[in-house]
């Protein structure tokens, strides 16, 4: 079971209660760490791409790695368009073979994410394409901080039909995680899973790691203001019912440290291959170290 439908990840981790790791790539290296690590760990993984990946890359290069690598794989992934900002975003990754999409609206007003969202459900769902919707504001770069209203979240999903929602909860992109709180709003996330029952994703949940950080800096990068999100409220986070986690920033991380060390330590070489490969063998560690703390290790099996 290689390439599926977003929803039928969402729904299983939904069902049994986990989360899955959704882990963003722009490039062959981070997609065959993602993917290996995952088939290694025996779990249903997403990998996405947000808008700046398909600018960089070419959307056409991002899918066409993916589908051709679809039957490689034991597990079940998905292909995901990470924080879609358009319908015709949307409608580029339909045509691209993309199995579930983001559409986030949730910088315009309420009315108007609704009848966005709607939409882009209207374009998704005949297609077997899951939608995840965003309400409320994260912190960093997006707009002002807004934490998602629960009772709002129910009146959001059966208005919208939207398979998963991304609520707010205080967490933000970037480097530097609870920018104005000390942890995650648990209370939040469990109210709006006993309000919708809707699988529930987390953004801006990478941990930042300590090691990374010193890593990179110790070989002449400048890394400051560093905050993530520690591993004990990613797991509680997961208990209260979120069932996707998004990490980019840990593996962005994890790249950089592995580059800068080998390209201090290996002064002569000019060969791409030794310099990404233990890059990407740094993703591939860190990805299979979410997988373990999201517990979806093995959990390919009830697929
Ligand atoms: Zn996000």
């Amino acid at each position: 079971m290689p390439l599926v439908s977003g929803r039928i990840i969402f729904d299983k981790a939904n069902e049994f209660g986990f989360a899955v790791g959704a882990f963003n790539f722009s490039n062959l290296e981070f997609l065959k760490a993602i993917l290996e690590a995952a088939e290694e760990e025996e779990a249903p993984v997403f990998v996405q791409t947000t808008e700046k990946a398909i600018r960089y890359a070419g959307i056409e290069y991002l899918s066409g790695m993916v589908h051709a690598v679809k039957d490689r794989y034991k597990i079940p992934f998905a292909l995901h368009l990470d924080h879609g900002k358009s319908i015709d975003t949307v409608l580029l990754a339909i045509r691209h073979g993309y199995t579930s999409v983001m559409i986030d609206a949730s910088d315009k007003p309420y009315e108007e994410n609704v009848k966005i969202t709607s939409e882009v459900v209207s374009l998704c769902a005949p297609l077997g394409i899951s939608v995840e919707a965003e309400l409320g504001n994260l912190e960093g770069e997006e707009a002002e901080t807004r934490l998602a209203d629960p009772e709002q979240a129910k009146d959001f999903l059966l208005r919208t039909g939207a398979d998963a929602l991304a609520p707010a909860v205080g967490t933000a992109h970037g480097i530097l995680k609870l920018r104005e709180r000390s942890e995650i709003d648990f209370e939040r996330i469990k109210r709006t899973k006993e309000l919708t029952n809707a699988p529930l994703v987390l953004h801006g949940a990478s941990g930042v790691y300590k090691e990374y950080v010193e890593g990179i800096n110790l070989y002449g990068g400048l890394v400051k203001e560093a905050k993530g999100i520690p591993d004990d409220q990613i797991k509680r986070a997961v208990e209260m019912g979120i069932n996707k986690v998004n990490t980019d920033t840990d593996l962005r991380l994890a790249f950089t440290y592995a580059l800068r060390k080998i390209l201090a330590e290996e002064k002569s070489t000019i060969d791409p291959r030794k310099i990404l490969k233990p890059a990407m063998e740094e993703v591939k560690e860190v990805v299979k170290r979410k997988i373990r703390l999201l517990r979806s290790s093995g959990k390919a099996s009830l697929f």
